[in-house]
């Protein structure tokens, strides 16, 4: 039996299956799937994002009486820091001396960037963080991005910029928990979230798909069956 290879991803606690070590994935197929559903969400994040640019100013005056008309206060920093611009050629100083998380474009342009030179496909539209992300989706960029070395590091960057952009909009999918126990750890702690294909335990890390819970299911009431006997 040969080792298994863990997934490229150091977010990610999966080993690669047979099926995905066989079409040259370096991470998993729960990890292209999630990267998938952040890229897809980001431009929904962004539109709450511009909503929230300007701080609101309305909450200083709860009786309504004192309200005046003084001009908007700056805008909230981290909204603007994650909206701001980045050029599409100052990669090498992503990690440089910005403070604060990078823009959203700041993450995805690199990627962007790597992939259409790579593979001569023709760019986004533009450099607009929603652009960017909804290009990086396509299943094109995305199942070859997922078969290079680098496939690891680009579900960490975006796991990183997902979590900063859903606790500056305070917008996270729905999560809901699923009565029925792990198939492989056993916890009762399986969770499924919105638009994901994936279920995952809270405990081990695992992802299911539904067919895959489906015949646990049976199996367990299976046992359960003979064991009753
Ligand atoms: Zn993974
Ligand atoms: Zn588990």
């Amino acid at each position: 039996m040969t080792t298994p290879t863990p997934c490229a991803a150091a977010t990610c606690s999966r080993t690669l299956r047979d099926t995905e070590t066989a079409t040259a994935q370096a991470v998993c197929t729960p990890c292209v799937d999630v990267i998938g559903v952040w890229l897809r969400e980001l431009p929904l994040q962004i539109t709450v994002l511009e909503g929230s640019r300007q701080r609101e100013t309305t909450g200083a005056s709860a009786g309504g009486r004192t309200a005046h008309r003084t001009a908007p206060l700056p805008g909230r920093a981290d909204v603007l820091n994650l909206l701001g611009p980045a050029a599409w050629t100052d990669v090498q100083d992503e990690h440089g001396d910005q403070h604060g998380p990078l823009p959203i474009a700041g993450v995805l342009i690199p990627w962007v960037r790597l992939i259409t030179e790579e593979r001569r496909w023709n760019p986004p539209p533009s450099l607009a963080p929603e652009d960017l992300a909804l290009w990086l989706a396509q299943p094109r960029p995305l199942t070859w991005a997922a078969r290079r070395p680098w496939a690891g590091d680009m579900r960490d960057e975006l796991h990183q910029l997902m979590r900063t952009v859903r606790s500056t909009t305070s917008l996270r999918p729905r999560r809901r928990a699923v009565p029925q126990p792990c198939p492989r750890c056993d916890s009762l702690t399986l969770v499924a979230t919105d638009h994901q294909l994936y279920t995952e335990c809270g405990t081990c890390g695992s992802m299911y798909t539904r067919e895959e819970l489906a015949l646990a299911a049976r199996i367990t009431a299976a046992t359960l069956d003979a064991g009753a006997l």
